[in-house]
């Protein structure tokens, strides 16, 4: 089977869970094809706790099956890598006047960073991907460690490793638990623990939180750990169901992840919301030190007073999400009696989610471009549409260009500005179907 069932609340351990959406049995959105075969598919609904607001799948896959070989490159995007940039000086202001870095790429020093490393604050990156975060702190004088489960991200993080001197890096090949924590612990304290956008992806969130907590443990009073995951709320008033797919077990209002880090004692001290993946939450939490900032009771109160904390909330979300759905098929079916061609922008999870719940396949897009290689050349489970790389448009050239990775939809038009100049159409799915 591969997978288990959701009983009772991961945060608050109710068994008290309303069903609000049913995308039925779909296959899982980055387990690209490479022939002809008929991928596994799971089933999936979300269930919503009354008591802490948590939006949480029904079911838990395997996470053995879903992360083995994982095809999403941070460093890919330019957005990304400017927002991690933005992280780490945030990150170093805070802790600013603790720490006094030296020159990162310094041949001189050599062999005597172990020495060194004392002066330099340290960094833990869970769920590191690429490296794309270590690498901006390190630029900060950090140095850096990740844990990543994924081996082929390991390997291109070490290989890319070797073009640099750096001032002392490692890259565990391993999910976030005991296990790695033990490591991270026989080697130097750790002041900032970071997680972005792997929270949503666990299980035993508990757990996770108390890992990262006690490796902080070893560090001094201005330990914090810094998590960020795409904010519901986003998911809930801008209509993005298609966010929704089996590597996204929760999806985080502000509720309860202040419940669950007070629960794990490490309180959240600080929340900011950036516009990253669509909007994402950023909260700060630590043991000591830190006093709460009014960020945290403001967007608690703001929360209720916009009613998420409400299932009816949930409902209209629903009606939305279908309308969407069906308005995205009629565009379509309507382009495909006229003979038009339309490409998909971005082999993202939620696009090829987006395109299995609407029911399209390859008759209605002609084929998808992704710059990441490993996408290339291989076909989207279920609908079935080809995978090439951005040249593909000069080839086979689009009438229409649909974004399916929308939370990049600047840089997309912008890369393809030869698109609009010639009189081609963009269409943008979410939040609600549009011609541009
Ligand atoms: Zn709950």
């Amino acid at each position: 089977m591969g997978y288990k069932t959701v009983t009772q609340c991961r945060v608050c351990g109710s068994p008290d869970l309303h069903p609000y959406l049913d995308f039925g049995n779909v296959p899982l959105a980055n387990k690209l094809v490479t022939d002809g075969s008929s991928p596994d598919t799971y089933p999936l609904r979300v269930l919503f706790c009354k008591y802490c607001a948590l939006s949480q799948l029904s079911i838990v896959v395997d996470p053995k099956v879903l992360y083995s070989n994982y095809p999403y490159h941070s460093s890919v995007s330019a957005t990304f890598k400017k927002h991690c940039r933005e992280m780490a000086v945030t990150i170093k202001g805070i802790l600013n006047g603790r720490f006094k870095p030296v020159e990162v790429n310094d041949p001189i020093r050599g062999d005597s960073w172990a020495q060194d490393s004392i002066q330099h604050p340290h960094l833990l990156d869970i769920a590191a991907n690429d490296g794309c975060l270590m690498n901006e702190f390190e630029e900060e004088g950090y140095f850096v460690s990740g844990v990543e489960p994924s081996s082929n991200l390991c390997e291109e993080y070490r290989r890319k490793r070797m073009q640099r001197i750096r001032l002392g890096s490692s890259m565990q090949n391993e999910f976030w638990g005991r296990s790695a924590l033990k490591t991270v612990k026989s080697g130097w304290g750790i002041d900032v623990v970071t997680a972005l956008n792997v929270l949503a992806h666990v299980d035993d969130v508990e757990e996770f939180i108390l890992c990262a907590k006690e490796a902080l443990r070893r560090s001094d009073e201005l330990g914090m750990m810094v998590v960020e995951v795409p904010y519901a709320r986003n998911l809930i008033e801008d209509n993005q169901f298609d966010t929704i797919y089996h590597e996204h077990l929760s999806y985080f209002l502000f509720k309860p992840l202040q419940k669950i880090f007070a629960k794990c004692g490490i309180p959240i001290f600080r929340v900011e919301q950036h516009n990253i993946h669509g909007g994402s939450l950023r909260v700060y939490a630590s043991e000591y030190w830190y006093p709460v900032e009014d960020s945290v009771t403001q967007l608690l109160a703001q929360e209720e007073a916009d009613g998420l904390h409400r299932l009816e909330k949930y409902q209209v979300m629903r009606f939305r999400a279908e309308k969407t759905m069906a308005d995205l098929r009629d565009l379509l079916k309507r382009l495909n009696s006229e003979g038009k061609i339309v490409a998909g922008y971005g082999a993202s999870a939620k696009g090829i989610s987006l395109l299995n719940y609407a029911g399209l396949d390859d008759r209605f897009i002609h084929y998808i471009v992704d710059e990441t290689p490993d996408k290339q050349w291989t076909f989207t489970p279920g609908s079935h549409i080809p995978i090439a790389d951005p040249d593909h448009f000069s080839k086979i050239y689009p009438d229409y260009i649909l974004i399916l990775a929308w939370n990049f939809q600047k840089e997309l038009m912008d890369k393809t500005r030869w698109h609009a100049e010639s009189g081609g159409r963009y269409i943008i799915p979410i939040p609600e179907v549009k011609v541009l």
